[in-house]
């Protein structure tokens, strides 16, 4: 069976890689990767560090391209490579306009589609960025549902889909990251001999401008407060908060801004964190099963399960809030304790293999 796997961006590439490598070692699947590039430098560094290498390369970003520009290059190029490929399936994993736009083409040629990392949902349609429609979109057109967790289940079957769709698979990003934590890692940036170290990520479209300000300003106050610890900051590349970082926390001596890690620098980094503070998503879901406290900047999230275990918390993007909780943290034992549990509802890094076991069973 031809089954063709697609990747636009360095989440969609981290989270998708263990089931291409899983499926390629299935004598009955013939595995093809078609990657979008929707993030380019950085989707190519995960692949080439799981041995991935696309069989199709849309490059599909443009320098300054509307949402609407990069679906309509997106849902050309990908039905052309449909058309030329005919799988007998397609896969994608998450919420990104590649995501939607594939699933839209594939449709369009009725390829049966499997959505992994299906089910979630914040509820927030009318939020203006598009993750929950393109979650929306992709889940109400895919024939396999591997959703990550029960909760996502249930938010599958609220609407309609049926059961018998829908496997509790884990979440594939819980596979690479322990595939990769058990290597060895080198950080790759000199840290100072602080004793512990605070990790940063933040650089979701939702936060841009007055938010993030805020967000930098609490990271400087605590980094002032608390010369004993250290900063890690990898700031991604978008103007919006590249500028702002760096006019806001450069040149502290505990702030380190780098340029984004790699994928494997990035887990060692998590792994010596003490504690992280992200607006990301699959951080979200992959601190905890290294028992690192994150603190979450925004103020709703799809991902609640790890929220309502105690181990993530969300602060939002509020100066006061994101201070007083890291603060805590750092001040703490038993508040910290109480978090760095390492308990993950994400799974168990097997999420691949069951994604594989489903369709092998269906198209075999
Ligand atoms: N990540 C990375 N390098 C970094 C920051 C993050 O490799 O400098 C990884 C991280 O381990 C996680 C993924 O990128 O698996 C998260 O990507 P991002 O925050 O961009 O997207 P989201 O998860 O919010 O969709």
């Amino acid at each position: 069976k031809k089954i063709l796997c697609v990747v636009g961006t360095r989440p969609e590439a981290i989270k998708m890689a263990p089931v291409i490598l899983a499926l390629k070692e299935q004598a009955w699947a013939d595995v093809s990767v078609l990657a979008t590039a929707q993030h380019r430098h950085m989707l190519d560094q995960v692949l080439q560090f799981f041995g991935i290498v696309p069989d199709r390369d849309l490059d599909v970003m443009r320098p300054n391209q509307s949402l609407t520009e990069l679906t309509a290059r997106l849902l050309v190029g990908a039905g052309e490579a449909l058309d030329s490929e005919k799988p007998d399936v397609v896969l994608i994993q998450g919420d990104t306009t590649t995501v939607m736009a594939v699933a839209m083409a594939a449709f369009y040629r009725q390829i049966p589609l499997g959505h992994v990392e299906a089910g979630l949902r914040t509820g927030n349609i009318f939020n203006p960025f598009p993750e929950e429609a393109n979650r929306l979109i992709a889940g109400h057109l895919a024939q396999w549902h591997f959703a990550p967790t029960e909760s996502s289940r249930a938010n599958l079957l609220r609407e309609n889909i049926s059961p018998d769709r829908i496997d509790v698979t884990g979440n594939t990003v819980i596979d690479a990251l322990l595939d990769t934590a058990g290597r060895d890692l080198a950080l790759g940036v000199p840290l100072p001999p602080h004793e512990r170290l605070v990790l940063v990520t933040a650089h979701r479209r939702e936060n841009f401008g007055e938010p993030f300000r805020r967000v930098c300003r609490a990271i400087l106050h605590l980094a002032q407060t608390n010369p004993d610890v250290c900063f890690l900051y990898p700031v991604h590349p978008n103007p919006n908060v590249k500028n702002v970082a760096e006019s806001i926390l450069a040149g502290v001596p505990n702030i380190l801004l780098c340029p984004p890690l790699d994928y494997a620098p990035f887990v060692a980094a998590m792994k010596k964190a003490y504690i992280i503070l992200s607006d990301s998503g699959g951080v979200q879901e992959e601190a905890p099963a290294l028992g690192k406290p994150v603190l979450v900047l925004r103020h709703e999230t799809e991902r609640p399960e790890a929220v309502a275990e105690g181990v993530v918390k969300l602060v939002g993007t509020d100066f006061d809030a994101i201070v007083t909780g890291a603060q805590r943290l750092l001040d703490d034992p038993r508040a910290y304790a109480a978090m760095a549990r390492g308990v993950s509802p994400y799974g168990d890094g097997k999420a691949a293999s069951r994604i594989v076991a489903r369709l092998a069973r269906d198209l075999l």
